[in-house]
């Protein structure tokens, strides 16, 4: 099976990691994905991952937390770094090489984020995890993501969600919803769909990025979009 995309990143939401849980990480989870990613890197695909952190804390909760909005978005990077540690525990267990890269410096933990240093390590077949967002209050991991996407020069960035891609309206809440495989990014913005926030859509329409969303906790639909199988949304100029 040859590969369409040679170089990916993939963003996986923080409560993505919670599996049915209502707060933090199930480990059932984490040994999926991590098992999903290695059938991949096992084609040669070079994968870069950013992860949320909102099973553990969003920073944008103010209003609820009394913490004010940066400073509870610093914890919010924190929680990231978290999430990064599991995944990547989890796929050093399944047999895969990584380097986990914070924008926010920790060195007894994670490298610090140097692109060049990330790339060469994609090269070398090692999965990349790019933990504390952006490193800056106001932004998001989406953001985070289609950056380190086109730092790196990505083929492709893959969100995995709960959702198995975009829909005329929220399928949880209208049955009648109706699903859509191919997209335009301007057709994203005319119908006013929802595919991540307007920072993060915006830099992946500016700068050429394709967008798949697509099922991650479907075992396998990572191997099938990785092979151009119609899996999810495809968002493209
Ligand atoms: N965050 C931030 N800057 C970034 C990325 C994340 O301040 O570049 C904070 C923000 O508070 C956010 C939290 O980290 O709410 C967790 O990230 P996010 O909500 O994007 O995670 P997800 O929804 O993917 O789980």
């Amino acid at each position: 099976m040859l590969p369409k995309y040679n170089r990916i990143l993939l963003k996986l939401s923080g409560e993505s990691l919670m599996g049915d849980r209502s707060f933090g990480i199930a480990p059932a989870m984490l040994e999926q994905y991590a098992l999903d990613i290695k059938t991949i890197t096992d084609l040669g695909v070079q994968v870069a991952i950013v992860i949320g952190g909102g099973n553990i804390y969003r920073g944008m909760n103010e209003a609820e937390t009394g913490i004010e909005r940066a400073q509870g978005d610093y914890m919010g990077m924190l929680a990231t770094m978290i999430n990064g540690m599991a995944l990547q525990a989890a796929l050093e267990k399944a047999g895969v090489n990584t380097r986990l890269q914070s924008a926010i410096k920790m060195e007894q933990v994670a490298e610090p984020y140097i692109r060049r240093k990330a790339i060469r390590h994609l090269e070398k077949g090692r999965v990349v995890i790019f933990g504390a967002g952006t490193g800056n209050p106001y932004f998001t991991t989406d953001t985070a993501g289609s950056l380190r996407a086109i730092e790196i020069n990505a083929d492709v960035i893959l969100k995995g969600t709960r959702v198995d891609g975009i829909y005329t309206a929220d399928p949880e809440k209208d049955p009648t919803a109706t699903k859509f495989d191919n997209l335009s990014f301007s057709d994203v913005i005319g119908k006013g769909l929802k595919v991540m926030d307007m920072t993060a859509f915006t830099l992946c329409q500016e700068n050429d990025l394709p967008i798949i969303v697509f099922d991650m906790n479907k075992t396998g639909n990572l191997l099938d979009v990785v092979t151009g199988k119609m899996v999810g949304t495809l968002v493209q100029n």
